[in-house]
């Protein structure tokens, strides 16, 4: 066994490598980094990217085929057999949907982030195992990494081949690295000459293992010392289906996204030529996670894409369905759903759409924005699958198939609700984003003053550190109290938008004094109080989604339509809400409670809660059911 399967990594161990593979550089301005740290910088989101004519022009004749390919795509047939007909995958290879964003020199269709996007949200309002292919492949799949990180020889072996529609795979999970990377067993050994790496290991999950050409495999490589302390290593490999030694283990089944082709794949001493590395050695988690801040950007779009589909689903049954002697859509309980439902789905393109702008502008670092829209277009996602069900009631909850066999159309929320709920865990957990965007947003301060109460800091560290905190907080910390959302009129410009940007401005101000101020008190407890961090990721989260959505009415007025300005405006009085309420309650009356509670609960002392109940929890080979043991141990220690 080699010396890098060993048992799981400590906690520390943990941070180590997140924090040596995290991008510690900005390598442009980000509106949500200056917000977090008190400053609303709107003329970094606003005007809202304007749309490129001669890109939807170039795009057309793909979103043509597309469109009329989903039309037909049976997808109550695909969720039902598990299974994506080979000659719908040919379909879609041959109109270049492998290749949408690979250059036309290579043979792609060349096209842009945002028209890739579209195409994905496409997608997703009609079949969500079709999404999770194309996805997959191209959103964090080779020809992602390819592009940012190949090397021209590389570019010209695979692209040409991906663009015909090779598949590929991104393989970074195992079964004790989910979130935490750090427990990475799969290792790459070199040769003796060095020529190649010896590639062992299992991965887990891995979307499209099972039909793959191409895999981009994350793996251990032999330790390395840096600044002295020996450093794990994670380096990224192009592998190959057909070599020796890879092996489909298991295809995975799922809740949703039934016809998912995703698998254990099994890695036994694969030679891998060392011109198969992707970036450099040892930077393989880095470009995982670099991979990852662009390919998240597609969810955002998917969710927005699949909400829409749900829209129109749900307020064609609230005006159609009578009950009481009315539709449904009248009572205002139904009614409050459908609007609420307008106006996030609207904030939720807006979200995307501004992200994705600023991604291809080139200039922007657009890390903690495309964070902030997987997370929240996710969840939104997420609450309007539920509320569609709601709406249609029974029928929501009934299969399309059953629906079509008794007569009735056959709307698919049921489909809907299972494939989306997914979305909350891949690509980053929600909760691992609000860590990532957490971890960000106190970064300025960490770096500026940290020193200063770090046990560990040398007496030289801690005077610098009084140093740049003297020369930052004095001007900083002053001018959070000053701004122009309290301003009567600010914000002309946005018409009847203007006091939700001032709102925005204030409130934006107001948070970055309130992280500042829980820094003061709690020091470096703070890191431990997550609950607290995130109330801070989501009062940054709202104001994000505020200001893109006024940023897209403004825009949308602009060209004529005033419909916008209203959902606009709805989406902001509510978040407005969310966020007094966070701001309200930021310390968090029963954090303390809870937490104590749940160790309590962990340890089994509430397991009579649990009686006269057949264990979910089969018994492991010659052991009890947990909850079983646990009672026991409950009676033991209670008796
Ligand atoms: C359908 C599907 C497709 C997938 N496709 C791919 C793929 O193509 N390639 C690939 O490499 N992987 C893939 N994955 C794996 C996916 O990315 C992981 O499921 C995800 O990273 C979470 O890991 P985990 O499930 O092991 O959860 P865990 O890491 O075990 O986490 C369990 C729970 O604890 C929470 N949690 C964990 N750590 C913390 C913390 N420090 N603080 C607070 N909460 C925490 C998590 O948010 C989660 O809610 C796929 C998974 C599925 C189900």
């Amino acid at each position: 066994m080699s010396q890098h399967v060993a048992g799981l990594a400590s906690e520390k161990e943990a941070r180590d490598v997140a924090e040596a593979a995290r991008e510690s550089e900005w390598s442009g301005p980000s509106f949500v980094r200056e917000l977090f740290l008190g400053r609303f910088r709107l003329d970094l989101v606003h005007p809202h990217p304007p749309d490129d004519p001669n890109e939807a022009a170039r795009a057309k004749p793909f979103f043509d085929r597309l469109t009329e390919f989903l039309q037909r795509v049976d997808s109550d047939m695909i969720d039902r057999t598990g299974d994506i007909p080979e000659a719908y995958v040919q379909e879609l290879r041959d109109m270049g949907a492998f290749g949408i964003k690979i250059p036309t020199e290579y043979g792609g269709l060349g096209l842009s982030y945002s028209s890739y996007v579209k195409a994905m949200a496409m997608v997703t309002s009609k079949d969500g195992s079709l999404t999770a292919m194309l996805s997959a492949h191209q959103s964090i799949g080779l020809p992602q990494p390819l592009k940012l990180f190949g090397t021209d020889e590389q570019k010209q072996r695979f692209f040409p081949r991906l663009a015909k529609g090779a598949i590929s795979a991104f393989a970074l999970t195992e079964t004790d690295a989910g979130s935490d990377p750090a427990n990475m067993h799969a290792h790459a050994e070199p040769t003796p000459d060095g020529k190649h790496f010896i590639l062992s290991g299992e991965k887990l999950w891995c979307t499209n293992g099972t039909r793959a050409d191409l895999y981009v495999v994350m793996a251990r490589t032999p330790d390395a010392v840096v600044n002295g302390k020996q450093r794990k290593q994670i380096t990224a490999f192009i592998v190959e289906a057909s070599w020796p030694g890879v092996e489909i283990v298991h295809r995975c089944r799922f809740m949703g996204l039934k016809a998912i082709e995703n698998g254990v794949i099994r890695f036994t001493n694969v030679k891998v030529p060392r011109e198969n590395i992707l970036w450099g050695e040892g930077k393989g988690l880095k470009l995982a996670l670099i991979t990852l801040n662009t390919g998240r950007l597609t969810l955002p779009a998917s969710a927005a894409g699949g909400s829409k589909a749900l829209l129109q689903a749900s307020r064609t049954w609230a005006s159609e369905r009578v009950q009481w002697g009315a539709p449904i859509g009248k009572h205002e309980a139904v009614a409050e759903k459908v609007a609420m439902m307008a106006a996030n789905t609207f904030a939720m393109e807006a979200i995307a759409g501004l992200t994705v702008g600023l991604a291809e502008h080139g200039h922007y670092d657009i890390r903690l924005e495309a964070a902030i829209a997987k997370m929240y277009n996710t969840e939104h996602g997420w609450h309007i699958v539920d509320d569609a069900l709601q709406i249609r009631g029974g029928r929501g909850y009934e299969t399309a198939d059953s629906l079509r066999a008794r007569g009735e159309r056959p709307i698919p929320i049921e489909r809907a609700m299972r494939d989306a709920r997914i979305n909350l865990i891949f690509e980053g957990s929600s909760e691992i984003m609000r860590l990532f965007i957490a971890r960000e947003a106190v970064d300025h301060h960490f770096k500026t003053a940290f020193a200063l109460v770090d046990k560990e800091s040398s007496k030289g560290e801690k005077a610098a550190a009084f140093g740049r905190v003297m020369r930052f907080y004095p001007t900083w910390y002053p001018a959070r109290w000053l701004g122009k959302g309290q301003v009567p009129g600010a914000f002309g410009e946005f018409g009847k938008l203007a006091g939700h940007m001032r709102f925005a401005e204030r409130h934006t101000r107001k948070l970055g004094r309130a992280i500042f101020h829980a820094m003061v008190r709690l020091g470096p407890k703070l890191e431990r109080r997550q609950l607290v961090l995130f109330r801070a990721v989501d009062i940054g989260a709202e104001l994000f989604a505020m200001t893109a959505a006024c940023v897209k009415a403004r825009k949308l007025e602009k060209e004529g339509n005033t419909e916008a300005s209203m959902l606009a405006d709805l989406f902001c009085r509510a978040a407005e809400v969310r966020i007094e309420r966070l701001f309200a309650d930021f310390y968090g009356r029963y954090d303390r409670e809870m937490y104590r509670v749940a160790q309590q609960v962990m340890r089994g002392e509430y397991a009579w809660l649990e009686e006269g109940i057949i264990d979910m929890i089969e018994p492991d080979e010659g052991g009890a059911a947990p909850s079983a043991a646990r009672r026991e141990r409950a009676v033991v220690t209670t008796g």
